[in-house]
Protein backbone atom coordinates (compact mmCIF):
# COMPACT_ATOMS: atom_id res chain seq x y z
CA UNK A 1 0.00 0.00 0.00
CA UNK A 2 0.91 3.31 -1.06
CA UNK A 3 1.60 5.99 1.60
CA UNK A 4 1.83 9.46 0.87
CA UNK A 5 3.34 12.02 3.20
CA UNK A 6 2.22 15.50 3.76
CA UNK A 7 3.62 18.58 4.89
CA UNK A 8 0.59 20.73 6.25
CA UNK A 9 -2.48 19.20 7.72
CA UNK A 10 -5.34 22.04 7.03
CA UNK A 11 -8.55 21.69 5.29
CA UNK A 12 -6.06 20.89 1.89
CA UNK A 13 -4.78 17.82 3.48
CA UNK A 14 -7.81 16.72 4.79
CA UNK A 15 -9.71 16.69 1.08
CA UNK A 16 -6.66 15.16 -0.14
CA UNK A 17 -6.94 11.88 2.40
CA UNK A 18 -10.83 12.14 1.34
CA UNK A 19 -9.40 11.31 -2.28
CA UNK A 20 -7.05 9.61 -1.79
CA UNK A 21 -8.77 6.82 0.97
CA UNK A 22 -11.22 5.17 -1.98
CA UNK A 23 -7.75 4.56 -4.40
CA UNK A 24 -6.47 2.35 -1.55
CA UNK A 25 -3.69 5.21 -0.63
CA UNK A 26 -3.24 5.76 2.97
CA UNK A 27 -1.98 9.36 4.56
CA UNK A 28 0.60 10.68 6.81
CA UNK A 29 0.47 14.49 8.22
CA UNK A 30 3.47 16.48 9.26
CA UNK A 31 2.02 19.67 11.10
CA UNK A 32 3.65 21.70 13.96
CA UNK A 33 -0.30 22.15 15.07
CA UNK A 34 -1.63 19.77 16.98
CA UNK A 35 -5.21 18.31 15.95
CA UNK A 36 -5.31 20.18 12.40
CA UNK A 37 -8.10 19.33 10.08
CA UNK A 38 -6.71 16.78 7.92
CA UNK A 39 -4.80 15.38 11.66
CA UNK A 40 -8.58 14.48 12.53
CA UNK A 41 -8.64 11.74 9.43
CA UNK A 42 -4.88 10.13 9.90
CA UNK A 43 -1.78 10.05 11.62
CA UNK A 44 -0.07 13.50 12.22
CA UNK A 45 2.89 13.87 13.52
CA UNK A 46 3.68 17.03 15.87
CA UNK A 47 7.01 18.44 15.13
CA UNK A 48 9.03 21.56 14.29
CA UNK A 49 10.16 21.93 10.17
CA UNK A 50 13.62 22.31 11.24
CA UNK A 51 13.81 19.02 13.54
CA UNK A 52 15.79 16.68 11.23
CA UNK A 53 15.14 13.56 13.55
CA UNK A 54 11.22 13.94 12.97
CA UNK A 55 11.68 15.04 9.34
CA UNK A 56 13.82 11.96 8.97
CA UNK A 57 11.47 9.70 10.41
CA UNK A 58 8.21 11.05 9.17
CA UNK A 59 10.26 10.50 5.51
CA UNK A 60 11.07 6.82 6.60
CA UNK A 61 7.01 6.14 7.18
CA UNK A 62 6.19 7.06 3.74
CA UNK A 63 6.50 6.10 0.04
CA UNK A 64 6.50 10.43 -1.72
CA UNK A 65 6.43 13.32 0.40
CA UNK A 66 3.88 16.86 -1.22
CA UNK A 67 2.91 19.50 0.73
CA UNK A 68 -0.72 21.41 1.13
CA UNK A 69 0.64 24.87 1.34
CA UNK A 70 3.41 26.96 -0.54
CA UNK A 71 5.34 28.49 2.82
CA UNK A 72 6.68 24.81 3.96
CA UNK A 73 10.64 25.70 4.65
CA UNK A 74 12.28 24.54 1.50
CA UNK A 75 15.40 23.49 3.61
CA UNK A 76 12.62 20.93 5.22
CA UNK A 77 11.68 19.84 1.66
CA UNK A 78 15.21 19.65 0.31
CA UNK A 79 16.29 18.06 3.70
CA UNK A 80 14.12 14.98 3.32
CA UNK A 81 14.21 14.61 -0.53
CA UNK A 82 17.11 12.57 0.43
CA UNK A 83 15.27 10.11 1.44
CA UNK A 84 12.39 9.96 -0.56
CA UNK A 85 10.67 11.58 -3.71
CA UNK A 86 9.01 14.80 -3.46
CA UNK A 87 6.75 16.70 -5.29
CA UNK A 88 6.04 18.95 -6.57
CA UNK A 89 9.88 19.56 -6.50
CA UNK A 90 11.06 22.00 -4.09
CA UNK A 91 11.83 24.45 -6.42
CA UNK A 92 8.56 25.04 -6.99
CA UNK A 93 8.53 26.11 -3.63
CA UNK A 94 11.56 28.16 -3.88
CA UNK A 95 9.49 30.20 -6.76
CA UNK A 96 5.98 30.56 -4.99
CA UNK A 97 7.56 31.60 -1.90
CA UNK A 98 9.06 35.00 -3.17
CA UNK A 99 6.58 37.24 -5.03
CA UNK A 100 9.94 38.68 -6.29
CA UNK A 101 11.64 35.39 -7.88
CA UNK A 102 7.94 34.60 -8.82
CA UNK A 103 7.23 37.36 -11.05
CA UNK A 104 10.36 37.15 -12.63
CA UNK A 105 10.23 33.64 -12.88
CA UNK A 106 6.73 34.40 -15.12
CA UNK A 107 8.96 37.45 -16.66
CA UNK A 108 11.75 35.20 -17.73
CA UNK A 109 9.08 32.82 -19.60
CA UNK A 110 7.70 35.35 -21.29
CA UNK A 111 4.49 34.97 -19.21
CA UNK A 112 3.51 38.73 -18.52
CA UNK A 113 2.46 39.90 -15.16
CA UNK A 114 1.70 43.60 -13.78
CA UNK A 115 4.57 45.70 -13.82
CA UNK A 116 6.54 45.18 -10.72
CA UNK A 117 9.71 46.62 -8.90
CA UNK A 118 11.49 46.04 -5.95
CA UNK A 119 13.31 49.43 -5.69
CA UNK A 120 10.84 51.13 -4.67
CA UNK A 121 8.11 53.65 -5.62
CA UNK A 122 11.03 55.91 -7.47
CA UNK A 123 9.83 56.09 -10.97
CA UNK A 124 6.44 54.20 -10.35
CA UNK A 125 3.00 55.47 -10.90
CA UNK A 126 -0.03 55.67 -8.31
CA UNK A 127 -2.05 53.76 -7.95
CA UNK A 128 0.12 50.86 -6.51
CA UNK A 129 -0.04 48.22 -4.94
CA UNK A 130 2.40 47.26 -1.92
CA UNK A 131 2.93 43.72 -1.23
CA UNK A 132 5.34 41.97 1.34
CA UNK A 133 7.57 39.82 -0.80
CA UNK A 134 7.31 36.94 0.80
CA UNK A 135 4.61 34.97 3.81
CA UNK A 136 1.98 37.22 2.33
CA UNK A 137 -1.93 35.18 1.43
CA UNK A 138 -5.33 35.92 1.14
CA UNK A 139 -4.63 39.78 1.08
CA UNK A 140 -2.58 39.84 4.00
CA UNK A 141 0.21 42.03 4.26
CA UNK A 142 -0.57 43.67 1.45
CA UNK A 143 -1.94 48.04 0.64
CA UNK A 144 -3.20 49.68 -1.93
CA UNK A 145 -1.68 53.15 -2.42
CA UNK A 146 -2.93 56.15 -3.99
CA UNK A 147 -1.20 59.27 -2.61
CA UNK A 148 1.49 60.04 -0.26
CA UNK A 149 -0.51 59.76 2.87
CA UNK A 150 -1.31 56.20 1.82
CA UNK A 151 2.24 55.44 1.20
CA UNK A 152 3.46 56.31 4.46
CA UNK A 153 0.53 54.23 6.28
CA UNK A 154 1.70 51.25 4.44
CA UNK A 155 5.33 51.77 5.01
CA UNK A 156 4.94 51.66 8.48
CA UNK A 157 2.88 48.73 8.48
CA UNK A 158 5.04 47.17 6.59
CA UNK A 159 8.38 48.12 8.16
CA UNK A 160 11.09 45.94 8.31
CA UNK A 161 9.96 43.83 5.24
CA UNK A 162 11.27 43.39 1.70
CA UNK A 163 8.82 44.87 -0.23
CA UNK A 164 7.36 44.61 -4.03
CA UNK A 165 5.60 47.11 -5.81
CA UNK A 166 2.83 46.52 -8.28
CA UNK A 167 0.83 48.48 -10.58
CA UNK A 168 -2.75 48.48 -9.47
CA UNK A 169 -4.60 46.28 -12.31
CA UNK A 170 -7.73 47.31 -13.27
CA UNK A 171 -9.09 44.00 -13.61
CA UNK A 172 -12.15 43.12 -15.26
CA UNK A 173 -11.94 39.60 -13.76
CA UNK A 174 -9.92 37.36 -11.70
CA UNK A 175 -9.51 33.82 -13.01
CA UNK A 176 -7.63 31.36 -12.20
CA UNK A 177 -6.27 27.29 -14.25
CA UNK A 178 -5.89 24.53 -12.12
CA UNK A 179 -3.56 21.66 -14.16
CA UNK A 180 -1.67 18.65 -13.05
CA UNK A 181 1.39 16.77 -14.35
CA UNK A 182 2.41 13.32 -13.84
CA UNK A 183 5.70 12.12 -13.31
CA UNK A 184 5.27 10.84 -17.32
CA UNK A 185 4.86 14.57 -17.72
CA UNK A 186 0.89 13.99 -18.97
CA UNK A 187 -0.39 16.75 -17.92
CA UNK A 188 -4.30 17.81 -18.09
CA UNK A 189 -6.22 21.40 -17.00
CA UNK A 190 -9.64 21.95 -15.77
CA UNK A 191 -11.67 24.97 -16.96
CA UNK A 192 -11.13 28.26 -15.89
CA UNK A 193 -12.64 29.30 -12.92
CA UNK A 194 -13.90 32.92 -12.70
CA UNK A 195 -13.42 34.14 -9.31
CA UNK A 196 -14.38 36.68 -6.31
CA UNK A 197 -12.67 37.99 -3.65
CA UNK A 198 -13.92 40.18 -1.09
CA UNK A 199 -10.79 41.53 1.21
CA UNK A 200 -8.25 39.96 -0.76
CA UNK A 201 -9.95 36.60 0.39
CA UNK A 202 -11.75 34.04 -2.59
CA UNK A 203 -15.22 34.38 -1.72
CA UNK A 204 -16.73 32.07 -4.73
CA UNK A 205 -15.50 30.36 -7.98
CA UNK A 206 -18.06 29.78 -10.82
CA UNK A 207 -17.12 27.93 -13.82
CA UNK A 208 -19.82 28.65 -16.55
CA UNK A 209 -20.74 26.08 -19.36
CA UNK A 210 -19.20 27.99 -22.16
CA UNK A 211 -15.42 27.32 -22.18
CA UNK A 212 -13.43 30.58 -21.73
CA UNK A 213 -11.90 32.21 -24.73
CA UNK A 214 -8.82 32.30 -22.98
CA UNK A 215 -8.87 28.95 -22.16
CA UNK A 216 -6.07 28.06 -24.61
CA UNK A 217 -3.93 31.01 -23.47
CA UNK A 218 -3.89 29.57 -20.03
CA UNK A 219 -3.27 26.17 -20.39
CA UNK A 220 0.02 27.21 -22.11
CA UNK A 221 1.17 29.68 -20.01
CA UNK A 222 0.64 26.47 -16.88
CA UNK A 223 2.18 24.17 -19.41
CA UNK A 224 5.26 26.08 -19.56
CA UNK A 225 5.50 26.75 -15.44
CA UNK A 226 5.64 22.66 -15.43
CA UNK A 227 8.05 22.15 -17.82
CA UNK A 228 10.48 24.36 -16.48
CA UNK A 229 10.28 23.63 -12.64
CA UNK A 230 9.78 19.64 -13.96
CA UNK A 231 6.54 19.39 -11.91
CA UNK A 232 4.77 16.63 -10.70
CA UNK A 233 0.97 17.14 -8.95
CA UNK A 234 -1.42 19.87 -8.86
CA UNK A 235 -0.22 23.55 -9.77
CA UNK A 236 -2.80 26.22 -9.71
CA UNK A 237 -2.05 30.00 -11.49
CA UNK A 238 -4.05 33.04 -10.96
CA UNK A 239 -4.63 35.90 -13.71
CA UNK A 240 -5.58 39.15 -14.09
CA UNK A 241 -8.16 39.29 -17.24
CA UNK A 242 -7.59 42.46 -18.55
CA UNK A 243 -8.59 43.66 -22.32
CA UNK A 244 -8.13 40.30 -23.82
CA UNK A 245 -5.10 39.11 -22.19
CA UNK A 246 -3.70 37.41 -19.13
CA UNK A 247 -1.49 38.78 -16.45
CA UNK A 248 -0.57 36.40 -13.87
CA UNK A 249 -0.74 37.21 -10.18
CA UNK A 250 0.58 34.22 -8.44
CA UNK A 251 1.10 30.76 -8.59
CA UNK A 252 0.44 27.94 -6.03
CA UNK A 253 2.19 24.74 -6.15
CA UNK A 254 -0.79 22.51 -4.59
CA UNK A 255 -4.33 22.15 -4.88
CA UNK A 256 -5.92 25.29 -5.00
CA UNK A 257 -9.46 26.98 -3.23
CA UNK A 258 -10.36 27.77 -6.79
CA UNK A 259 -10.23 24.03 -7.99
CA UNK A 260 -12.75 23.24 -4.79
CA UNK A 261 -15.55 23.02 -7.17
CA UNK A 262 -14.34 20.20 -9.11
CA UNK A 263 -15.18 18.18 -6.23
CA UNK A 264 -18.21 17.13 -7.48
CA UNK A 265 -18.18 18.94 -10.52
CA UNK A 266 -15.61 17.66 -13.12
CA UNK A 267 -15.27 13.58 -13.51
CA UNK A 268 -12.08 13.45 -11.54
CA UNK A 269 -11.37 16.20 -8.79
CA UNK A 270 -8.58 18.07 -8.42
CA UNK A 271 -7.89 16.24 -4.44
CA UNK A 272 -8.15 12.79 -6.73
CA UNK A 273 -5.81 14.23 -9.46
CA UNK A 274 -3.03 15.48 -7.05
CA UNK A 275 -3.06 12.30 -5.22
CA UNK A 276 -3.17 10.19 -8.59
CA UNK A 277 0.16 11.99 -9.87
CA UNK A 278 1.42 11.19 -6.13
CA UNK A 279 0.94 7.05 -6.27
CA UNK A 280 2.28 7.56 -10.13
CA UNK A 281 -1.11 6.39 -11.44
CA UNK A 282 -2.91 7.39 -14.65
CA UNK A 283 -4.42 11.30 -14.56
CA UNK A 284 -8.29 11.04 -14.27
CA UNK A 285 -10.15 13.15 -16.97
CA UNK A 286 -10.39 16.98 -15.95
CA UNK A 287 -13.82 17.50 -17.91
CA UNK A 288 -16.40 19.09 -16.09
CA UNK A 289 -19.77 17.73 -15.83
CA UNK A 290 -21.67 20.73 -16.14
CA UNK A 291 -21.93 24.62 -15.20
CA UNK A 292 -20.17 24.26 -11.50
CA UNK A 293 -19.10 26.64 -8.22
CA UNK A 294 -17.75 26.95 -4.89
CA UNK A 295 -19.23 29.19 -2.33
CA UNK A 296 -16.29 29.40 0.61
CA UNK A 297 -17.97 29.68 4.53
CA UNK A 298 -15.97 31.98 6.36
CA UNK A 299 -15.55 33.42 10.06
CA UNK A 300 -19.11 31.32 10.61
CA UNK A 301 -21.18 28.27 9.17
CA UNK A 302 -24.61 29.04 8.49
CA UNK A 303 -27.35 26.61 9.82
CA UNK A 304 -26.13 23.19 8.05
CA UNK A 305 -30.12 22.33 7.63
CA UNK A 306 -30.60 25.50 5.97
CA UNK A 307 -27.44 25.01 3.23
CA UNK A 308 -28.88 21.51 2.44
CA UNK A 309 -32.27 22.22 2.21
CA UNK A 310 -31.28 24.05 -1.32
CA UNK A 311 -31.32 21.22 -3.91
CA UNK A 312 -28.21 19.62 -5.09
CA UNK A 313 -25.82 21.12 -3.22
CA UNK A 314 -22.82 19.77 -1.12
CA UNK A 315 -21.69 20.85 1.94
CA UNK A 316 -18.08 20.48 2.83
CA UNK A 317 -16.88 21.19 6.86
CA UNK A 318 -12.93 21.54 7.61
CA UNK A 319 -13.36 20.68 11.38
CA UNK A 320 -11.95 24.27 12.76
CA UNK A 321 -13.21 26.30 15.03
CA UNK A 322 -14.83 29.96 13.90
CA UNK A 323 -12.87 32.67 13.76
CA UNK A 324 -13.30 36.05 11.92
CA UNK A 325 -12.00 35.46 8.10
CA UNK A 326 -11.49 32.01 8.80
CA UNK A 327 -12.30 29.68 5.90
CA UNK A 328 -14.39 26.97 7.71
CA UNK A 329 -15.78 25.09 4.75
CA UNK A 330 -17.58 25.56 1.43
CA UNK A 331 -20.35 24.71 -0.85
CA UNK A 332 -20.40 23.31 -4.18
CA UNK A 333 -23.20 23.19 -6.88
CA UNK A 334 -23.70 21.95 -10.30
CA UNK A 335 -26.15 22.35 -12.90
CA UNK A 336 -26.88 21.97 -16.42
CA UNK A 337 -27.15 25.34 -17.24
CA UNK A 338 -25.18 28.65 -15.96
CA UNK A 339 -28.88 30.44 -15.07
CA UNK A 340 -29.48 26.89 -12.85
CA UNK A 341 -26.34 27.24 -11.32
CA UNK A 342 -26.20 30.98 -10.26
CA UNK A 343 -29.60 30.71 -9.48
CA UNK A 344 -28.35 28.57 -6.56
CA UNK A 345 -25.18 30.17 -6.15
CA UNK A 346 -27.62 33.43 -5.07
CA UNK A 347 -29.79 30.71 -2.45
CA UNK A 348 -25.83 30.01 -1.11
CA UNK A 349 -25.10 33.46 -0.65
CA UNK A 350 -27.92 34.67 1.09
CA UNK A 351 -27.12 32.15 3.66
CA UNK A 352 -23.56 33.55 4.05
CA UNK A 353 -23.20 36.09 6.59
CA UNK A 354 -19.39 38.55 5.52
CA UNK A 355 -17.62 39.50 8.90
P1 LIG B 1 -2.60 38.19 -3.57
O1 LIG B 1 -2.34 37.96 -2.10
O2 LIG B 1 -1.43 38.71 -4.32
O3 LIG B 1 -3.26 37.02 -4.23
O4 LIG B 1 -3.71 39.34 -3.62
C1 LIG B 1 -5.01 39.17 -3.10
C2 LIG B 1 -6.00 39.95 -3.94
O5 LIG B 1 -5.64 41.35 -3.98
C3 LIG B 1 -6.02 39.53 -5.41
O6 LIG B 1 -6.84 38.41 -5.58
C4 LIG B 1 -6.58 40.79 -6.05
O7 LIG B 1 -7.99 40.89 -5.84
C5 LIG B 1 -5.91 41.90 -5.27
N1 LIG B 1 -4.63 42.29 -5.92
C6 LIG B 1 -3.39 41.81 -5.64
N2 LIG B 1 -2.45 42.36 -6.44
C7 LIG B 1 -3.10 43.21 -7.26
C8 LIG B 1 -2.68 44.09 -8.33
N3 LIG B 1 -1.39 44.20 -8.69
N4 LIG B 1 -3.63 44.80 -8.95
C9 LIG B 1 -4.95 44.70 -8.60
N5 LIG B 1 -5.40 43.92 -7.59
C10 LIG B 1 -4.50 43.17 -6.93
Amino acid sequence: MITIGVFGAGQLGRMLTLAGIPLGLRFRFYDPVPNSPAGQLAPQVVAAYDDSPALERFASEVDVITYEFENVPVDAARFVEKFVPVFPPPLALEKAQDRLVEKSFFSDLGIPTPRFTASGFNGFDVPAVLKTRRMGYDGKGQFIVRNMDELSFAMTQLRGQDLIVEELVPFEREISIVGVRGVDGAVAFYPLTINTHHEGILHRSVVPVQVHPLQGLAESHARKVMEALGYVGVLAIEFFELDGQLLVNEMAPRVHNSGHWTIEGALTSQFENHVRAMARFPLGSTNPIGAGAMVNLIGQIPPVQDILKIEGVHLHLYGKSPRPGRKLGHVTVVAGTDDLLMGKVEKIESLVCRD
